[in-house]
């Protein structure tokens, strides 16, 4: 009797994070690791401000808004061999490419944030600037008129701005194809993400692939997880008798 009482009053263990001496009946498990109670709880309360399915339910749905608006930039496109590009078509595509490409840096951004990717900060960068691109191409086309119009010479930035736009979509799309086979893993739907990337990539390459590589991407994002959705972070220590019982052997 009087030795149980004694093992319960040592302290068996330290905090990870502050080191603080633990009795056994203050440990907690913050994913598996010894913890106080309190660190615990800041630890999670931190992490839930950045894991959340929400970065990719934004990515998803802002890969779909770009699906929607590539149908108006490929039509745009097609009439580029014989300018200028009808309004309707390339107001509609550059400026619902340009909202999806900036929600879907946030699901980019969610990569990171979720699933420890790097990658999550280039593909946010580079949907950004594709963003800004196409921003600032849709501008120079409401204020300016089309390009390539018989009575106006197009300034350079016209041109400049549809490249930093495709650039943008174009790696970003090549480089998501990369990413999601990399993730294949976390993601657990091995045939639908590798059909994504074969998408993505061929998208990258092909203006008519668009369509497919965008819906597909926002698949990839809408069934997406938090990774630590799965377990409750912060667990009671499990006691187990045999590793406590004799500490000194
Ligand atoms: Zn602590």
């Amino acid at each position: 009797m009087s030795e149980s009482i004694q093992q319960e009053d040592k302290a068996v263990a330290n905090c990870i994070f502050c080191g603080k001496p633990l009795k056994r009946d203050e440990i907690v498990r913050y994913h598996g690791a010894i913890s106080c109670q309190e660190c615990a709880e800041k630890a999670k309360m931190q992490q839930e401000r950045f894991t959340s399915p929400l970065f990719f339910i934004i990515g998803g749905i802002g890969a779909l808004i770009a699906a929607v608006g590539s149908i108006g930039y490929i039509l745009a496109s097609l009439f580029s061999f014989a300018p200028p590009a009808p309004y309707p078509w390339v107001v509609s595509g550059y400026s619902l490419l340009s909202l999806g490409l900036a929600l879907l840096s946030v699901g980019y951004i969610g990569l990171y944030f979720n699933w420890d990717r790097k990658w999550g900060f280039v593909l946010a960068i580079c949907s950004l600037i594709g963003c800004l691109g196409g921003l600032i191409y849709l501008n120079l086309y409401l204020t300016l008129g089309p390009p390539g119009s018989w009575d106006m010479v197009t300034p350079p930035i016209y041109i400049i701005s549809q490249y930093v736009f495709e650039g943008g979509l174009f790696i970003s799309l090549a480089l998501s194809g990369a990413l999601i086979i990399l993730t294949r893993d976390d993601h657990g739907i091995e045939v639908l993400t590798l059909a994504t990337a074969g998408a993505s990539l061929l998208g990258s390459a092909i203006t008519y692939f668009l369509l497919p590589a965008l819906t597909l991407l926002s698949i990839y994002f809408l069934t997406a997880r938090a990774v630590w959705t799965s377990q409750p972070p912060v667990r009671p220590e499990v006691k187990r008798k045999e590793a406590y019982a004799y500490p000194n052997k």
